[in-house]
Formats: C-alpha cells, structure tokens, sequence
C-alpha cells in the first residue's frame, strides 16, 4: 500500500482541522491541537504517526558494504548509518531508529567488526530516523555521543526544540557539544563536523579523508540539503532564519572539495545502483563521484531557491 494510501484511510477526528494536516508532508503537526485534544488524539497519532513516517524502504535490510578503506556502509536500504572502523574501536554516524538496531548490528558483525567496540556516535540531524535509535546504542556500547550545537538539546530532550516536527524519542545524554569545524577522532580517523544548518539548526555534514589504491580522497557526508513539506522559509516564527540558513549551507556544500559523496540517506548518492555497479567491477570505486556531488548540490540548492520564490508570492 503506498503512503498517500495509508494517509486517505485515517479518519482523522473533526478538530483536528485540515490546516493542521499536511497530507503531502509525512509527518503529523500539533500546533492547533489545545492540550484536552491532544490527550483525545494521542493514541491515534501514536499509530498514525508511525505509519506515516514509515518509508517503504526503512526497514528493509541491505548488504553491508565498504566504500573505502576504513569507512563502511551498515544501515538499512533507506537509512544510512556509517561506521568508520579504527584499532581503538569504532565510530557509527546515524542510530536510525530503535527497530533498525538489529540491522546495524548484523551488517557491522557480518563485516568482521563488534558491535560493542563502537566507541563514538554521531549524527547527520536530529530527526528522528537518524536519531531515536541513539539512547539504546549508546545503552548497550556505552559510546561517548557528540553532537552538533544547535541539534544537541533536541536529541538529549528526546526531540524536544525540532522546527515543525512533535515526535519524540527516547531522551540520550550527549556527552559533547560539537562547533561548527570541530573534529572528532578516535585511534587513527578523524572526522570534521560542519555545520550546514536549516533542514535542522545543528543539521552536520562530515568530512573525513580515506585512503583507496594509493590515493587520498575526500568524503563527503551531507547531513540533508533538502526542504522538507511544510517547512516555512518565509516569515517563519519558529525558525527565523531559516532561509539564511539553507543559504549558508549551499555555499558551503559547493565550495567543498569532494571525491566521494554520501547522504544521510542512501537516495542522495544513488547507493543502491553504486553498490550494484561494486558488485560487478570491484576495481572500480562507484562511490568516487565528485561530479555527481556538485550536479547533486547544484540541484537542491535550486529546489530550494525554487520553493522560496513559490513562498515568497
Ligand atoms: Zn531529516
């Protein structure tokens, strides 16, 4: 059944006008729904959420794979989480949520690593398929969780603070307040944090270098470029400066030297078709794109020029 599809059958209670339903967006806003109403809806938008979050591919597993050197692909076919392997343990970008653990588990294991060497856990943004997976992680790993400022109270609230969106996670103690610039390192890999905010306040887009056939290259992994239905980039109350944000973080993505492009879901970079083109040449590394990163940025930074104007009549 597709999403629209499950989003028609819900029959949703009359006070829970139109406006506050976005049938396009995936996800459910409260924002006119008085505290009475919301205790009356919740058991509703416990399942309706859920089921209208939920992609089709989210849950699906995917072979894990490596793209280069120490850095490996772990997550489910639509939620990339990354695990960047050292001989100090671990690091893993991206939780996903709770339900996709035994994904992430598997493909690290499968790929000769444990799972509870993974000492250091980030995050693309601190929504909550990339984040709500993250107190039961560090739970059973006992990982040190560093976050960008501006998405650490969201994550350590348990989604509290996120622009539009009202789902909650369990709450996850960040044991570091990432800067713009910062790195992150453990053993011999070092990650750098930037910050490209507006898809969230502290949204991150990691950088690091690997080594593939004698060659150094950069990776790119952007934390989301993408302007999500509903989002207010006009007059925005919530998020003010928003628009001034998307800005900042398409200049910087374009002035990025790039070599191999990732995304905090594997539809940014085409991984499905890069990973079936691994498994017939191996000798050639699909995920080298730096051409494909700026047609990428290129095209999202004018979507988002695209629906300002719309905005802005
Ligand atoms: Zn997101």
């Amino acid at each position: 059944m597709s999403l629209y599809a499950m989003v028609g059958s819900i029959r949703y209670p009359p006070w829970l006008s139109e406006s506050a339903i976005d049938l396009t967006a995936t996800r459910i806003k409260l924002a006119h729904v008085n505290s009475t109403q919301f205790l009356l809806v919740l058991p509703l938008l416990s399942i309706t959420a859920g089921a209208l979050i939920a992609q089709s591919d989210w849950d699906e597993p995917f072979p894990p794979h490596r793209i280069a050197d120490n850095l490996y692909y772990v997550g489910s076919k639509g939620l990339a989480t990354y695990l960047v392997t050292t001989t100090n343990g671990h690091i893993l970008i991206n939780s996903s949520f709770e339900r996709t653990l035994p994904i992430i588990r598997a493909g690290v294991e499968k790929l000769g690593f444990r799972f509870t060497d993974i000492k250091i856990l980030l995050a693309s943004h601190a929504h909550s398929d990339h984040v709500a997976g993250h107190a039961l992680i560090k739970q059973l790993t006992g990982a040190r969780v560093e976050v960008m400022e501006g998405d650490a109270n969201v994550i350590s609230s348990g989604g509290k603070g996120q622009y539009l969106y009202r789902e909650g996670w369990k709450p996850c103690a960040v044991d570091r307040v990432l800067k713009d610039g910062d790195t992150v390192t453990l053993g011999e890999a070092k990650l750098i944090a930037r910050l490209t905010p507006g898809h969230t306040r502290g949204c991150t887009t990691w950088l690091m270098q690997v080594k593939d056939r004698g060659k150094s290259l950069n990776v790119v992994i952007i934390g989301s470029p993408n302007v999500n239905p509903g989002y207010q980039l006009v007059a925005n109350q919530d998020y003010p400066e928003i628009a001034a944000d998307y800005a900042k973080t398409f200049r910087l993505l374009k002035s990025l030297p790039c070599d191999i492009f990732l995304g905090a879901h594997g539809n940014y970079y085409g991984m499905e078709a890069k990973y079936a083109r691994l498994q017939k040449d191996p000798n050639t590394n699909p995920f080298v794109d730096p051409e494909g990163y700026q047609a990428y940025v290129e095209e999202r930074a004018n979507s988002f020029q695209e629906t300002m104007r719309k905005q802005m009549k």
